[in-house]
């Protein structure tokens, strides 16, 4: 129907929709509704054809708006998608005592109020260096620390040699508009730091209790993951 009344706009939209709609409505109260649904669904699958159109072959190229436009094949349209965006989450996977460093998100926005392990968000996704993931998962490791106003002995992760990281554990997630790549660092050699619960909706909360919380799919996966193969990640 777009090719025959010659309509460019996206088919999506509500307003063609309704000005096709209209249109067949029009038309099937002219004719035999029956005959006429049955001629359009044959029209669609023998002639009127998604790729090619086959005018020269067609019954009503006489009255086809498409076909005297010389662009009937370019029709139906859609509205363009919007392009993704890709997003690197460096998450980090920081263990003490039997318990595991957690954070709840904001309460605004994206999965709010859920649970995740402490990350840091990186703007786009290009091929991120090993060394860059590095950087910014000492930087997010770094702000946990300072972050801590209770524990007296706090190192700050600058002052620490040797800070470095494993990946252990990599999830992708695809929202409508946003793909996720989560990689999992943990810390190697940072047992003298030592970070507390009570800032940025951080909390310790024990191994057997992390599925007490609720977790973004991601994270449900990469927990699973990680959680089955824990002996081999254990400080
Ligand atoms: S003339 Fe071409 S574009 Fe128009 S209805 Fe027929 S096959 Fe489709």
């Amino acid at each position: 129907m777009a090719r025959y009344l010659g309509i460019f706009d996206p088919i999506d939209l509500p307003t063609t929709k309704r000005t096709i709609s209209s249109a067949v409505d029009r038309a099937i109260h002219q004719a035999e509704p029956r005959l006429f649904t049955q001629a359009l669904m044959e029209l669609g699958a023998l002639v009127c054809v998604p790729r090619r159109p086959r005018c020269d072959a067609c019954p009503v190229a006489h009255g086809c708006l498409g076909k005297q436009s010389g662009r009937a094949a370019e029709l139906p349209t859609k509205t363009p998608k919007k392009a993704r965006r890709k997003r690197t989450i460096v998450a980090l996977w920081i263990e003490r005592d039997g318990a595991l460093l957690v954070e709840r998100r904001s309460d605004d926005g994206l999965l709010a109020g859920m649970w995740q392990l402490p990350m840091t968000e990186l703007p786009d996704d290009p091929p991120y260096s090993e060394g860059e993931l590095f950087l910014a998962a000492r930087r997010r490791l770094h702000k946990l620390a300072i972050g801590n106003t209770i524990e007296a002995d706090v190192l700050s992760v600058a002052d620490q040699p040797a800070v470095d990281f494993l990946a252990i554990a990599e999830a992708r997630h695809v929202f409508t508009h946003l793909e996720w790549r989560v990689v999992v660092l943990r810390p190697i050699g940072y047992h003298q730091v030592h970070i507390a619960s009570d800032h940025g909706g951080a909390a310790w909360v024990p191994i057997g209790e992390l599925s007490k919380l609720v977790w973004p799919k991601v994270y449900q996966t990469l927990l699973s993951q990680l959680l089955n193969s824990l002996p081999v990640h254990r400080l």
